[in-house]
């Protein structure tokens, strides 16, 4: 071989190696939806700031080293604070992560979301989205104005965990304060501390320091794949209702929701899903006229198991096990879909 023969062919080489090693990045797609993570202050030394101000390309710029990680490209879906998520942007949005893991040069999608109702949007895409390409939520708890803004750390910490081999099948997950936590599983527990995600019950999926990702325990309940839930079919929820349980608690609430065409309420009830008789029986009667009652718990963590303090299986109630509140709502609406006979909706709560 010619020296100048050798140098092409080597050169020819170069460009290939290059070329295989920049197609072998992963890509992640960033759906911006809003939040404290978009979020700016008039002064940074000021506490109030409004959520969902600055853009999709503002925070990849703040968090330039993504690049390495990942090709990265975002859209902006919506921007809001996550206290105005509602059931239409749900759907906008699982519609267009559903569409988005479907195309072949994308590898996982990231969703900055406020923090305030994160857990239910990402239960809600958990239960409606048939792909094992990762999907993993983020936030911050200080606006992007503040003094050490934590978003853009989150949002380098989230692509990173999107990017993991070992991400693959797990599911919809939360990235906050160096913690990975399952989407069924997490809470915000904290108004406003850095460490505000929990997953009392189960414990984190896994923590990420950096571009290191360790993972923990696989998710232990129905997402994904196996869920009989399906995003293509869906293009509205059912009203579903919370009311919240309390010493002295009344039934007008209840009243107020059947009679507002609620097709299932969820009580917040105090200990082990527990209510006054009054409620109990306002409940009792939304159940006789066909509306689903679900018993959750107000307390964080615990689950609420039928027939202990309350008579489920003569009322005709459900009970939520593991599921909160808010994640109980999000079940529920789902499975009315289906079916609002009590057995049926109590298998869900059961495995999902
Ligand atoms: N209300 C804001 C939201 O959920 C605050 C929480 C946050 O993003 O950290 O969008």
């Amino acid at each position: 071989m010619t020296r100048r023969l050798r140098f092409v062919v080597l050169a020819l080489g170069l460009v290939l190696v290059t070329a295989v090693s920049a197609a072998a990045k992963p890509r992640v797609a960033i759906v911006a939806t809003g939040g404290t993570i978009a979020g700016a202050q008039p002064n940074t030394a000021q506490g109030g700031y409004t959520s969902g101000v600055f853009d999709i390309q503002h925070l990849i710029d703040a968090a330039p080293l993504m690049k390495d990680l990942a090709d990265i490209k975002g859209e902006q879906l919506v921007n809001v604070g996550s206290q105005d998520m509602t059931n239409e942007i749900w759907l906008k949005l699982g519609h267009r992560v559903d569409e988005l893991l479907k195309q072949p040069d994308v590898d996982a999608v990231v969703i900055t979301h406020g923090t305030d109702t994160m857990e239910e949007t990402g239960y809600f895409l958990s239960l409606t989205i048939h792909s094992d390409k990762p999907i993993v939520m983020v936030g911050s708890m200080r606006p992007a104005t503040s003094l050490s803004a934590d978003g853009p750390m989150n949002l380098y910490e989230a692509v990173a965990v999107a990017t993991s081999p070992e991400a693959k099948g797990r599911g919809v997950m939360v990235v906050l304060n160096d913690q990975i936590h399952y989407a069924r599983e997490v809470e915000k527990q904290n108004t406003t501390a850095l460490d505000t995600f929990h997953s009392p019950n189960r414990g984190p999926a896994g923590h990420v320091s950096g571009e290191h990702v360790t993972f923990f325990a696989p998710p232990a309940t129905i997402h994904g794949d196996q869920s009989a839930f399906l995003i293509d079919s869906l293009d509205a929820l059912p009203k579903v209702e919370i009311v919240y349980a309390y010493a002295n608690m009344g039934r007008d609430f209840i009243d107020y929701a059947v009679k507002n065409g609620a097709k299932g309420i969820v009580v917040a009830g105090v200990g082990d899903g527990n209510m006054t008789k009054a409620a109990t029986d306002g409940l009792a009667e939304a159940a006789r006229s066909g509306v689903a009652v679900v018993r959750s718990s107000r307390t964080g963590s615990g689950a609420v198991y039928r027939n202990i303090e309350v008579d489920d299986d003569k009322l005709h109630f459900v009970a939520s096990g593991e599921l909160n509140p808010q994640k109980s709502r999000v079940l529920l609406m789902l499975g009315l879909l289906k079916s609002n006979s009590v057995d049926a909706l109590q298998r869900y709560f059961n495995a999902y």
